[in-house]
């Protein structure tokens, strides 16, 4: 990947698990040419190579190594979106060692965003640096980068984001409850916001997007003045 020394403006989107921070976070990647990094899919990423070698993601040594370890690359094609990878996901995230071992990986990609990572490559000049980069996670306002001059805490009722999530899965799986979805968006909740180490919350100067009754359209065109603003500095 091509790497641009520059000081991109850094939008730091968070939330819970199907609250639509994905989709907000890419729609604003797309549109302004920013690069994007799903953090989520790093820990993904971790627990389905511990659990593809049949290693326990409470193993907190084998988990760590592995995040010391890990690269994009390794997970470039695997399924890291299954209800089994979610779940072992979120107890690789509760391990501190792994959360370290994936801090500068973020820190270094928000500072130095790639210009591969650009949504829309195909229009922007390969010498132009890349203007702004967006990070969507759990922590990303209140630890990965507390300096972000943009950040938004996107959220939604439980019942919505089980709903949306499960209309999302049972298209690979027909016989998937929406009340299973319901429990396991719970417990994930419980255990992202519930642990010691950068737990997941709205960060003191984030803007709350609450998108239990809103269009991915409308969600956008509320930050769309944010980042304008932001812009013409
Ligand atoms: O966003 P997604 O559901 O893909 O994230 C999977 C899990 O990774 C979350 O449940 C959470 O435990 C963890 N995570 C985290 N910090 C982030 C991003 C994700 O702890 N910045």
């Amino acid at each position: 990947m091509t790497e641009h020394r520059t000081s991109s403006l850094i939008i730091a989107i968070d939330g819970p698990a199907a609250a639509g921070k994905g989709t907000l976070a890419r729609r604003i990647a797309q549109d302004y040419h920013f690069a994007y990094l799903d953090t989520g899919s790093l820990y993904r990423g971790v627990a389905w190579c511990l659990l593809s070698r049949g290693v326990d993601p409470e193993n907190k040594q084998q988990a760590e190594e592995c995040a010391r370890n890990f690269c994009l690359d390794d997970i470039e094609g695997a399924d890291i979106r299954t209800r089994t990878v979610g779940a072992a996901a979120s107890i690789v995230a509760a391990n501190d060692g792994v959360r370290a071992a994936l801090l500068d990986f973020q820190r270094n990609f928000a500072q130095h965003p790639p210009q591969n990572a650009s949504l829309r490559r195909a229009s922007a000049s390969s010498n132009m640096p890349v203007k702004g980069v967006v990070l969507d996670g759990r922590d990303i306002g209140t630890v990965v980068c507390p300096e972000a001059p943009l950040k938004l805490f996107v959220t939604a009722s439980a019942r919505t984001r089980a709903h949306r999530r499960w209309l999302e899965l049972v298209s690979h799986n027909p016989s998937l409850k929406e009340s299973d979805i319901f429990a396991d968006i719970e417990a994930r909740d419980a255990r992202d916001a519930g642990r010691a180490s950068a737990p997941l919350t709205q960060a003191e100067d984030a803007h709350l997007i609450d998108t239990t009754h809103l269009s991915i359209d409308a969600a956008f065109a509320a930050v769309q003045p944010l980042i304008d603003a932001l812009m013409m500095r």
